[in-house]
């Protein structure tokens, strides 16, 4: 048996895990990622992190897979651009390698992309070459496989769903635009949809100055008025983005993860197939699947770019 090291950095939080080939992580470790440091000492501090979960492998470490919420070059091991980090042409591999004791490959993707590597080796993609991966939490990720290749693009901006408009008449984007699939299918999104179902004077026990998406979910649950609409229109949206990504990749199989699209997986499911198969043809629906995510963490994700 061997492992392999997943680091998933964000904005707030760095996380590690050492991952077995199937998946499991048997040991983690968690620190803050404390960006206004500078970026030197947030990349001895991911440096410090897997050391220290070396230090505990048992077998030997096969590599260090790094995801991050940004634009990458894997190729070069390159961050072009990390907005939430602020960083720009970060060569993180290298400077990675250069401060860990393993001396083993080190790789940099994009979070999503190593996560749709995860579900691909280990997870709710095992043994389909053609899917897509949509991380429904505080944004909308995606990633795309197809015939067992992760697509990138020209310029590693493939499969960036969450900042396709749409809807032109929609609420104004954080990135600028009008209407990007982000500002419905994300924590605020769904925050904001019921906000406008509760001034539609929907029956509801949610307050709409102090919502929150678990609030919104468990009303749901209980057949609040609001809280059902709001989820219904996610599902409708969930669903033309899914029609979207059919009508380019034809995947046979739609992944839901991210913590929102975990917790509102089973919610989501009914409205998003039906948005779904109205909008694409019924011959290129035949088996696609609807799944969520069956990765641990991002981390375990991460792990998967070595293995
Ligand atoms: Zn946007």
């Amino acid at each position: 048996m061997a492992y392999a090291i997943g680091v998933d950095v964000g904005a707030t939080k760095i996380a590690v895990a050492l991952v077995t080939r199937a998946g499991h992580a048997v040991s983690t470790r968690q620190t803050e990622t404390r960006v206004q440091d500078g970026t030197d000492a947030v990349i001895r501090r991911m440096a410090s992190e897997v050391d220290a979960l070396a230090a505990v492998a048992d077998e030997a470490v096969l590599g260090v897979g790094i995801g991050v919420p940004g634009l990458v070059n894997p190729d070069a091991g390159v961050v072009v651009q990390a907005v939430n980090m602020g960083w720009t042409n970060v060569p993180l591999r290298e400077r990675v390698r250069a401060q860990i004791g393993l001396n083993v490959p080190v790789r940099v993707e994009n979070d999503l992309r190593g996560a749709a590597r995860g579900e691909f080796l280990f997870g709710a993609a095992r043994g389909v070459d053609d899917f897509i991966l949509l991380a429904i939490g505080s944004g909308l990720g995606s990633a795309a496989m197809v015939r067992g290749h992760v697509v990138h693009g020209a310029n590693f901006f493939a499969s960036e769903l969450g900042h396709f408009v749409i809807d032109p008449q929609g609420r104004v984007c954080t990135c600028g635009l009008r209407g990007c699939a982000e500002t419905v299918l994300s924590g605020r999104g769904l925050i904001d949809t019921t906000r406008e179902f509760l001034q539609a004077d929907f029956s509801s026990s949610l307050n709409a100055n102090d919502l929150t998406t678990n609030a919104i979910l468990d009303a749901a649950r209980q057949n609040d008025a609001a809280a059902c609409a709001a989820i219904e229109k996610m599902g409708e949206w969930l669903g033309i983005v899914m029609a979207t990504a059919s009508a380019w990749l034809n995947p046979a199989r739609m992944i839901i993860g991210g913590g929102l699209g975990l917790a509102a997986f089973d919610l989501l499911y009914k409205p998003a197939r039906e948005s779904y198969s109205q909008r694409v043809l019924k011959a290129s629906q035949q088996g696609v699947e609807l799944v969520h995510s069956q990765v641990e963490s991002s981390a375990v994700g991460a792990a998967a770019l070595v293995l």
